[in-house]
């Protein structure tokens, strides 16, 4: 059976009664190329858990920072533009504020002709940016911390294949079917033979099966596999995988070929949060073991910072939520934290000039992934325990 790659797509959910948009680079790539002559497009990082919806508090601070945006652009038709599209903005939250999600991300510019909407299942800081393009680094920085998964489901005959990534899913549009006559009661010679001609097909379409999913998950950078159906067919499935892919599967789920979309979802969700407080708690304990011998893992701002500009940080491990105020240098990018209380006037790595930043963990989150780092942000039950212990803490390189 020859099987054309090309052909099999994601379908994408889009809009499904959920209301999460499926987030994946490919969707976004158009959104990180536009750049207009001018600025003109507005950017909004919103919390919409429920706390924050109920009493209009998206609204209100929607409007804060608004404003504070208006008093720095000058020019009338500028100002003009701005408004328009935080109209805009404040009409969609009037009447779409009932969909889930923690972050709601909008970008919106009448210029380019741009309207994007993108409820993240994960905490983002609020924000707001008025600039020439899309205001991409927070939204690419959550992502980046989640894994991609790729999901079969299979029966005897039959597969469909997933792709699980942020808590939304996706189909390929493609499934296997794969003819194997059915199982006869009769005994004796014929039977054996019978069987064992039922028994190639079957071991055929599990090959077909392991093969399809290897060429979907090179393709689709699948990171993790999640095999769903019964027992004795997911390890059929699993047999046939090479062993790359084998040391890739995230655990076996119990499945029916006909579950709907959203029952498959929520199983691979379960799954994965189980994983992530587990990767959560591996390296949670790992720096603060590290740091108590004074090896390769720090905590607290100072040291932490330090090990950010010094590009040594490997793992950077921050609570969810986390922010603190403080200074960047103008000069070699160094961040510095506010925790004495005393402002800082000069950067202590170069003496160059440094200005007053909100948030010296978001800065510090995006240093590490431009080196190369990564970022794990806490949000299982771990998080509050790992606030008193450090805070925030690195696993360094060297
Ligand atoms: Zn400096």
């Amino acid at each position: 059976m020859t099987i054309n790659l090309d052909e099999i797509r994601v379908d994408l959910i889009g809009d499904d009664e959920r209301g999460f948009e499926f987030l994946d680079p490919e969707t976004l790539k158009p959104l990180t190329e536009l750049e207009l002559p001018t600025r003109g497009v507005l950017s909004a990082y919103l919390d919409i858990s429920p706390e924050e919806v109920a009493g209009n508090k998206v609204r209100l601070k929607l409007r804060d920072m608004a404003s504070q945006w208006l008093d720095s652009i000058e020019d009338r038709q500028e100002r003009r533009t701005f408004e328009q599209e935080l109209e805009k903005i404040e009409k969609y939250l009037i009447y779409e504020m009932s969909r889930p999600g923690r972050t709601l991300v909008i970008f919106s510019s009448e210029m380019a002709n741009l309207w994007r909407t993108f409820h993240v299942p994960a905490r983002i800081r609020t924000r707001l940016v008025w600039d020439d393009r899309p205001y991409m680094r927070p939204l690419l920085t959550v992502m980046d911390e989640y894994e991609r998964y790729g999901v079969i489901l299979a029966t005897r005959e039959e597969a469909r294949f997933f792709l699980f990534y942020m808590g939304e899913i996706a189909e390929y549009s493609f499934a296997l079917h794969d003819y194997v006559p059915g199982r006869h009661k009769q005994g004796g010679w014929a039977q054996a033979r019978f069987q064992r001609h039922i028994d190639d097909h079957a071991l055929h379409h599990f090959r077909n099966v392991a093969d399809v999913a290897v060429r979907l998950a090179e393709r689709d950078n699948w990171q993790r596999i999640v095999l769903m159906g019964t027992g004795e067919n997911v390890a059929r499935v699993r047999e046939y995988l090479p062993k790359a892919w084998q040391d890739r599967v995230a655990g076996e789920v119990p499945a029916s070929i006909t579950d709907n979309i959203n029952v498959i979802r929520d199983k691979v969700m379960t799954l994965e949060q189980e994983i992530e407080r587990k990767i959560e708690a591996e390296r949670v304990e790992r720096v603060i073991t590290a740091a108590e011998k004074g090896q390769n893992g720090v905590l607290g701002y100072a040291d932490v910072l330090q090990a950010v500009q010094q590009q040594r940080v490997d793992i950077l491990i921050v609570p969810e939520g986390l922010e603190h105020p403080g200074w960047e240098c103008t000069q070699c990018g160094g961040l510095v934290a506010d925790i004495l209380a005393k402002p800082i006037t000069e950067c202590p790595y170069c003496g160059g000039h440094v200005k007053v930043v909100e948030d010296v963990v978001d800065l510090a989150m995006q240093k590490v992934l431009d080196t190369g780092g990564i970022v794990e942000i806490l949000r299982g039950p771990i998080k509050d325990e790992f606030r008193q212990r450090g805070i925030i803490g690195a696993l360094l390189r060297y």
